[in-house]
């Protein structure tokens, strides 16, 4: 049951968890009664938006005999296909009352489907707070790159990478030290948790790193055992480290030999350019800024200083925000916002003339409440995002490492203990046996329930537990069950809400 469960690959961000539970079509089969769910992303407004997009980005880079690489058509592809029924399906049965529910598959794209990128942002929050983040306070730093290198980092992963180790050696060795100033303890170690976040509110190419540190460091007692110190920064300090770290990045990028104006043969790079500068790369406006609605008066007061923010030669380090030891739930949600997709579908909306608006979740200082898009430039944009096969954009640094010597002694433990109905919930999963791995997948009823506490493979009808009946992959099996749904001479199919 588990292991065909690997492959129902169903998902969904917060909306669209909500969706999949509130719309499916349903075709009533007396006795039987049939739900074909057609969810998340397929058929809505960006799927509409994206297709359109695509086919006038062939033209365009025909025309310019401009080629993309094969992997950026394949995400775009993928997504195209994600949540349609057509493509495979789970066929789930309740025991109870012999309904059956069609569940379709999900594309698994990685750089902005807003359904599946929402399932791994939740599933993978949930694990890191499960089996990572130890039990002490933690901060979020967030480190941006210089406005010229940002292109260069999106386009060469090994050196924003590169970046980023600098970077965290030079908060390592701050907060080692500082424990030993204010502490007195000796051979103190940290660590970290980075998700590189490529995009920016107006969804340009922006390069730049959330850590989730412990504001902290930890060093053994005169017992041997690991004790927590708390070293919290001041706004001094981040002046000092944002200075040493522009310092040591430049430094390291000449030293690679690398050049901002490197221009690789790929339309990719062309998108890159224009994402970051947020213009326009193809089509009719082509090098013109992306239109942007001003809706609010700018804010000039607040330009001054943001926060706990400091700059230094276009380098940023923010690190405001910080959750304590005890706040579980803040955590997870503070991992999430480190992990959240590019693109909300709800800050969409669609006009009459087929263009596109994105509506940003706060207006920016100069007023800019919103973005205006044609299904081209949304999809160039999109494709801009979109991060090479094999390349990780999340990093573990320190005691947070895999192999880290100490993280067996810090990481939570959580006592097995019997969830609600006697089943097991993700927070008191039992331990896995002696010397079996447990698998990082987690099973989707469990993911809502954390997220809505509601369960996944709960009958829509009677409320029983469905169970997996079979896994549909593609045509023409999956064209012929839904035909045959279609044309049921047992009932005709009609379209109802399941609350
Ligand atoms: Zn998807
Ligand atoms: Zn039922």
């Amino acid at each position: 049951m588990t292991d065909d469960r690997r492959h129902v690959g169903v998902g969904g961000a917060n909306t669209a968890l909500l969706r999949w539970v509130g719309a499916a079509r349903c075709v009533q089969m007396p006795p039987a009664v049939v739900w074909v769910e057609t969810r998340g992303t397929h058929g809505d407004l960006l799927h509409q938006t994206v297709a359109v997009g695509m086919a006038e980005l062939r033209i365009v880079l025909d025309e310019a005999d401009q080629e993309l690489s094969a992997f950026v058509w394949k995400e775009l592809e993928r997504y195209l296909g994600c949540g349609d029924p057509q493509n495979g399906f789970a066929w789930l049965v309740c025991e109870r009352c012999d309904g059956h529910r069609l569940v379709p598959f999900s594309c698994k794209g990685r750089a902005f489907c807003p359904c599946c990128c929402g399932r791994r942002m939740a599933e993978r929050a949930a694990r890191w707070c499960e089996t990572h983040f130890a039990e002490v306070p933690h901060r979020q730093w967030v480190l941006t790159v210089a406005w010229p290198r940002r292109r260069l980092l999106a386009w060469r992963p090994e050196l924003a990478r590169g970046v980023l180790d600098l970077a965290l050696r030079e908060v390592f060795a701050w907060l080692v030290a500082q424990a030993e100033e204010q502490h007195g303890v000796a051979d103190a170690r940290t660590g970290a948790v980075t998700v590189e976040q490529r995009f920016g509110s107006s969804l340009a190419l922006n390069l730049h790193f959330h850590c989730l540190l412990p504001d902290g460091v930890w060093a053994r007692d005169e017992a041997g055992v690991l004790r927590f110190h708390r070293v919290r920064p001041t706004p001094e300090a981040l002046e000092t480290l944002v200075r040493r770290i522009a310092e040591a990045s430049e430094r390291w990028l000449v030293g690679q030999g690398v050049d901002d104006e490197e221009a690789p043969d790929d339309a990719q790079a062309v998108l890159f350019a224009a994402s970051v500068a947020n213009q326009v790369a193809a089509g009719q406006r082509a090098g013109q800024p992306v239109r942007r609605y001003r809706a609010v008066p700018p804010r000039f007061e607040e330009v001054s200083r943001s926060g706990d923010g400091v700059l230094c030669e276009g380098y940023g380090l923010h690190a405001g925000t910080w959750v304590p030891a005890s706040d579980r739930v803040g955590l997870e949600q503070l991992a999430r916002y480190l992990l959240r997709p590019p693109l909300a579908k709800a800050r969409l909306e669609g006009r009459p003339d087929g263009q596109v608006v994105l509506h940003l979740r706060k207006p920016w200082r100069d007023g800019t409440a919103a973005f205006l898009f044609t299904p081209l430039e949304l999809t160039e944009k999109l494709a801009a995002l979109v991060v090479r096969p094999r390349v990780h954009t999340t990093h573990f640094h320190g005691v947070y490492a895999a192999h880290a010597a100490w993280r067996a002694e810090l990481v939570p433990r959580r006592v097995p203990d019997a969830g609600r109905d006697g089943k097991t919930t993700l927070l008191r999963r039992p331990a896995p046996l002696k010397g079996r791995k447990r698998s990082a997948w987690c099973p989707w009823s469990e993911l809502l329930e954390r997220v809505f506490g509601t369960g996944g493979f709960v009958c829509p009808h009677c409320a029983g537990q469905m169970t997996l009946r079979t896994v549909v992959v593609g045509p023409p099996a999956t064209t012929r069950i839904l035909a045959g749904l279609a044309n049921s001479s047992r009932g005709p199919p009609s379209v109802a809400r399941i609350a």
